[in-house]
């Protein structure tokens, strides 16, 4: 049967399997853990998905853990996302305390010991004070657009993640002021999952009679948990613009995520925007609904990600790699992806993004050709063989010259 990586290796090309074999024959035995906040739903659960059964395919023994959060912690946590992107938030000394004290029960409860461990995002950040012996190097990997945050909350991260051997950014100008080594990481996507493997045209069609949307107009869409960053609201004033005067439709999909307690509040602000507007159609998906999300991605001609901030915006990636021209708003790692004339456009606002739509309706030639250009540059740089590698180099610089685990590591940028 063939694995996993020998299916990606056609796929990745150059070589791309075979050196990461070779650099994982020098790590091992190697004992990895990624921790992060919720199985399913949004960026990192998906990333995570795709990439701890490579890990243990490498022979890199890697497990995945989830810690548990009351609502009451995942408010604060939300809170806290939303603060290191930006927002102003005042977050109690009482909130603060419980946050911590839900890393504390958490330590106690997760049970590994590890060489590396891989802290994603804020939620887990503080695991460390609990339980630093159990792992001999600690990275935390931040996923969001922390570059200008809210001065309180990042003081209040920056206590615990200043203990950390490494921080991880998408983003050159997310890097933070830190007493250890920062890398730059680009996420990525893994091709054959449900979410990005080749879906025949009768498997398209058969969501799309499913989810009873009709292709008699071209279709517009923005697959995103519903949160206020990602401005759906945006979007639907753009669409609005266009729909006046060129036929087509809106889809908005989107799903929950357990650690994101603000989308039913945003939703419900979506439906009210979209009230009496025609060919708008809300999703509210399973957030286990990949095989939906890939027909939908398939299925439109044009795809938007409006973000005002994002970390990466893994979901300009998967429209990308399914040749789809992408108008993303012009913020975090969206910038890194969409290139600005030849993959897709970059905006600033529901008329720029109007104004992008209509040309791309206008000339669907156009959007064909930037979609080629788009999953070509996904094939070179944000597949999860290139994740993998820049992974590995950094586990390979912090071992010693002599290949002991006492290495400090350089600096490392890759890209
Ligand atoms: N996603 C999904 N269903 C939804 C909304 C989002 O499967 O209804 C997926 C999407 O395809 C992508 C991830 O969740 O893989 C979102 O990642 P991104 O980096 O775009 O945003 P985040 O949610 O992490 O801010």
């Amino acid at each position: 049967m063939t694995t996993r990586l020998e299916a990606l290796d056609p796929i990745a090309g150059s070589g791309a399997v075979d050196q990461l074999r070779r650099m994982a024959d020098r790590l091992r035995p190697t004992r990895l853990v990624h921790v992060n906040s919720t199985r399913i739903g949004g960026g990192v659960a998906e990333l995570l998905t795709g990439i701890i059964p490579l890990w243990n395919e490498l022979g890199i023994e890697t497990r995945w853990e989830v810690i548990e959060g009351d609502q009451a912690f995942f408010e604060v946590t939300k809170a806290m996302h939303n603060a290191l992107q930006g927002f102003k938030t005042n977050i109690g000394k009482p909130l603060l305390d419980h946050y911590i004290e839900i890393n504390r029960r958490n330590a106690e409860k997760l049970d590994f010991e590890a060489d590396y461990a891989v802290i994603n995002d804020p939620q887990p950040a503080y695991l460390i004070e609990f339980m630093r012996e159990r792992a001999q190097k600690w990275i935390w990997r931040c996923h969001i657009d922390a570059s200008r945050p809210d001065r309180n909350v990042w003081r209040f991260l920056w206590e615990a993640v200043r203990k950390y051997d490494a921080s991880i950014f998408s983003m050159p100008g997310f890097a933070r002021n830190l007493p250890h080594p920062q890398y730059l990481l680009y996420p990525s996507i893994d091709p054959l999952s449900d979410k990005n493997r080749e879906l025949s045209p009768e498997e398209v069609s058969g969501v799309m009679d499913r989810l009873e949307i009709e292709r008699d107009k071209p279709i517009i869409l923005q697959v995103s948990r519903f949160d206020s960053f990602k401005d759906p609201l945006g979007v639907i004033q753009a669409f609005e613009m266009v729909h006046a005067h060129t036929p087509c439709r809106l889809v908005l999909a989107g799903g929950e995520a357990t650690d994101d307690p603000e989308g039913p509040r945003i939703f419900a602000e979506v439906q009210e925007a979209a009230r009496g507007i025609a060919d708008i159609t809300l999703l509210l998906l399973h957030p286990e609904s990949h095989y939906e999300v890939n027909a939908l991605q398939r299925a439109a001609d044009i795809i938007v990600q409006k973000s005002v901030r994002e970390g990466f915006g893994l979901t300009v990636t998967e429209a990308m790699w399914k040749g789809k021209p992408v108008i993303g708003g012009a913020a975090g790692g969206i910038v890194m992806q969409v290139q600005n004339f030849r993959t897709g456009f970059l905006v600033n606002s529901p008329e720029g993004c109007a104004l992008r739509i209509r040309y791309l309706l206008r000339h669907p030639e156009v959007g064909k050709r930037m979609g080629k250009f788009a999953k070509e540059f996904v094939r070179n740089y944000f597949l999860v063989t290139r994740n993998l590698r820049d992974y590995l180099s950094l586990m390979l610089l912090f071992r010693g010259p002599d290949g002991s685990r006492r290495g400090r590591p350089g600096r490392l940028v890759v890209l």
